[in-house]
């Protein structure tokens, strides 16, 4: 034991000496242990930042003003561990940076270093070391100054953008696709509600964004459905996931117009149903547009009737349901009388409103249960279904011609009568198809044409026959020249106060070598169809005067010759040049010449004819009217016309002795012509008593076979110089006293 003060002498430095081997040691360990804290501090930290970096995906940069270098730390994000590998590495900046992108980063680091802003951001490409560019996001802020404030160096952080800046530019664009969609478009929520709408679908529907947002599709809603076919709709949608089809929708200012809609269904990751994506399309117009040229196909623009096409449909369908249930159906074919000649004279317009009148007489008369067909021109068909009999049709037609007796209003001033000529065909009696029908029955309206037009007759085989030779006819008339078959017929005219003849008219007869004598009734329309009447016309013309020059030459020079002119040569051609060169070629004073014109020809368009007609007057040549009430002319009206003569159809003088009325018209219109300065002749004078009571009335003159039938020209001729007063019989006294 250490008690004494030397041993105490030499313990203390002992003891001091291990104290600070102690004392050195524990701060050694302390220190050791310290250090090793701090040394995991510092790699806890660094593995904290790694991994913020790797979970972040960004990167670590720090940029040395002074010297441009970049040095960059970078995680592999595609490791999923822990263990993230960190590389690292200092390059120049602007070799990172895209060429383009450059010049904005630059700027934005200047304006950083100048301190205009308060850190540095920009967004450019950069390589990515293997030969791409990516987009990266790049933030810092100055981590080290020099004395004056001056920044010395930057650090951030970078994040690749490149996916969410496509996915914006996707978003972009097809927000813009949306905006500018001529479709409309509607995003609609699972209680099918407007979540969102684009331009078109507020120009299409009238309202404004703020009308539909949150407000229900079934604003939409228009009267044409019920509300049932919506609510099918959206069940369907909801069942099916998309659903297309037409629909009327309404619009803003209640307008109802036809939309075509897709709609489909937006769902999430999960498969859960997010919203409804709607397009619509306006196609009302397009609709329109389509019924219009169904329309166009299938009717007639001028009329609104049924066309060919359409007719021979219904006229099929007809033919279905007559077989089936045993029933007749009988074909109409209808032509309007001389319409060609009243178009030609009153002018197209005119032509087509007698069209329109005419179907909407025709349709008014049969009934809207019947079809009523315009076929072209101024040919109509008309379908009667479940006849009882053959007779039904006949009563039909016959009410339709008694309909078109009263005139038809063309405008507020005039009214034209014009008469239909009908055929009837009949199913199942005389053909089972359609075409054949149709043919049958415009075949007896040719029939009814010849036999003297304002009638129907009924189709029989016998017809076919006629056509046949009709067209044969037809063929043959157009040799008649060549082969000389034509000839003229005079038929002389009776100056009842002078008893003296003082004209004749030329009238044309056709000899054929096949087909015998045809009357001008049957082949001047056929010279009139064929535009052969102009060249026949001229001969007629030519021949007229020539007879009469020769006869004048033998002393007969008080006499004058009428000559029938058709519509044709009135309207075509330089007819008034032709007379004129006829009566200059034969020398015949135009005064010796009257054209007869039909009433017809030049009913109402006085205007148009007058001025051939005074071509007429001026060359001093007559004008006669022929058949005069048998058209609907007033004498009124004629008094615009520079004519000279009437002459009344034999149809009133006929029956002038057993009709009181004929006998009071042709009184009243002798009386009038006669006011108007107009010389009168009676046409068909067959019985003395006619002509005394044409005498009676002051009537100019007579033509007929009570005076002579019309006779070739050496008889006539010799009839004229023959002719005594005396030596027509009973009728002689009374001319003495007219
Ligand atoms: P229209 O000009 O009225 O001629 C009178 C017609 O009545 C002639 O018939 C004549 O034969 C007939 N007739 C004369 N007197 C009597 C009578 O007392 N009783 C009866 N029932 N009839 C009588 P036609 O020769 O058959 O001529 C018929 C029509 O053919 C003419 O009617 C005329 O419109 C036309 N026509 C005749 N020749 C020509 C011609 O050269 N050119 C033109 N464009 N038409 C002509
Ligand atoms: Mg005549
Ligand atoms: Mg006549």
């Amino acid at each position: 034991m250490l008690t004494s003060p030397d041993d105490l002498r030499l313990l203390v430095p002992a003891a001091a000496a291990s104290l600070l081997l102690v004392a050195l040691v524990v701060i050694l360990l302390r220190r050791r242990r310290s250090e090793r804290s701090y040394v995991a501090r510092l790699l806890d930290r660094e593995e904290r930042l790694k991994l913020a970096l790797w979970a972040t995906g960004e990167r670590y940069w720090d940029y040395d003003v002074a010297s441009g270098k970049l040095h960059r730390l970078s995680t592999d994000t595609q490791t999923r561990n822990h263990a993230v590998d960190m590389t690292e590495d200092v390059i120049d900046g602007v070799d990172l940076v895209h060429p383009d992108d450059l010049p904005m980063v630059r700027q934005r680091l200047d304006a950083y270093l100048a301190g205009q802003t308060g850190n540095f951001l920009a967004e450019a490409r950069i390589a990515d070391g293997q030969g791409d560019w990516i987009w990266v996001r790049a933030r810092g802020r100055a981590v080290a100054r020099d004395a004056d404030g001056r920044i010395l160096h930057i650090a951030g952080t970078a994040l690749n953008i490149t996916g969410t800046r496509a996915a914006e530019r996707e978003l972009r664009i097809s927000s813009e696709v949306l905006r500018s969609m001529n479709e409309a478009v509607a995003v609609i929520d699972r209680n099918f509600d407007f979540v969102s709408v684009n331009p078109a679908f507020l120009r299409m529907t009238g309202y404004d964004e703020g009308d539909v947002i949150g407000r229900n599709a079934s604003l939409l809603d228009s009267l044409q459905h019920d509300a049932a076919f919506y609510q099918h709709i959206r069940d369907q949608i909801r069942k099916r996931g998309r659903w297309n089809g037409e629909i009327w929708q309404r619009r803003k200012d209640g307008e109802e117009f036809l939309c075509q809609i897709e709609s489909s269904t937006v769902y999430d990751k999960n498969g859960e149903l997010i919203l409804y994506v709607t397009v619509l399309n306006d196609i009302t117009q397009q609709k329109r547009a389509e019924q219009e040229l169904r329309y166009l196909a299938n009717f007639d623009t001028l009329t609104n009737l049924p066309n060919r096409s359409l007719l021979s449909e219904r006229l099929s369908r007809a033919i279905v349901r007559a077989h089936r249930e045993d029933n007749r159906i009988a074909v109409l074919f209808l032509d309007l009388d001389r319409f060609k000649d009243v178009n030609d004279s009153l002018g197209h317009a005119a032509g087509d409103r007698i069209l329109r009148a005419a179907a909407a007489r025709l349709q008014q008369t049969v009934g809207m249960h019947h079809t009523v067909a315009r076929l072209g021109g101024d040919e109509f068909t008309v379908v009667l279904e479940n006849l009882d009999s053959p007779e039904d049709a006949d009563r039909v037609a016959r009410e339709i011609i008694m309909a078109f007796e009263a005139p038809l209003l063309l405008d507020d001033r005039r009214e034209i009568a014009i008469s239909p000529s009908i055929g009837i065909s009949l199913y199942p009696d005389h053909a089972h198809v359609p075409t054949e029908l149709l043919k049958q029955a415009d075949t007896a309206m040719y029939q009814a044409k010849a036999a003297g037009r304002r009638t129907f007759m009924r189709y029989d085989d016998a017809m076919d026959v006629a056509v046949r030779q009709r067209a044969t006819i037809s063929g043959a008339l157009r040799k008649v020249l060549d082969r000389g078959e034509l000839r003229l017929v005079f038929q002389p005219r009776l100056a009842l106060s002078k008893a003296r003849i003082t004209g004749v008219e030329a009238l044309l007869r056709w000899h054929s070598d096949e087909h015998g004598e045809i009357p001008p009734v049957d082949f001047i329309p056929m010279a009139e169809e064929s535009g052969l009447i102009l060249e026949i016309g001229e001969w007629v013309l030519r021949e007229a005067c020539l007879t009469l020059q020769r006869w004048r030459q033998h002393g007969l020079d008080h006499l004058t010759v009428s000559v029938n002119v058709s519509v044709l040569q009135l309207l075509r051609g330089d007819f008034p040049d032709v007379v004129n060169r006829v009566l200059t070629d034969i020398d015949l004073p135009p005064s010796a010449l009257e054209l007869e014109l039909t009433e017809s020809v030049l009913m109402a368009n006085a205007e148009h004819t007058a001025a051939k007609l005074q071509a007429f007057r001026a060359l001093g040549v007559s004008l006669a009217i022929d058949d005069f009430g048998t058209g609907y002319s007033s004498l009124a009206y004629l008094k615009r016309l520079p004519i000279t003569t009437i002459k009344i159809d034999k149809a009133f003088i006929g029956d002038l002795t057993h009709d009181p009325e004929d006998a009071a018209i042709t009184s009243t219109v002798i009386t009038m012509a006669h006011s108007l300065g107009l010389n009168v002749v009676a046409e068909g004078v067959e019985t003395d008593a006619q002509l005394r009571f044409l005498a009676s009335q002051h009537c100019d003159e007579v033509q007929g076979f009570w005076l002579s039938p019309p006779l070739d020209a050496h008889a006539c001729l010799a009839f004229i110089r023959n002719w005594r007063p005396v030596a027509q019989g009973s009728a002689a006294p009374s001319l003495a006293t007219p």
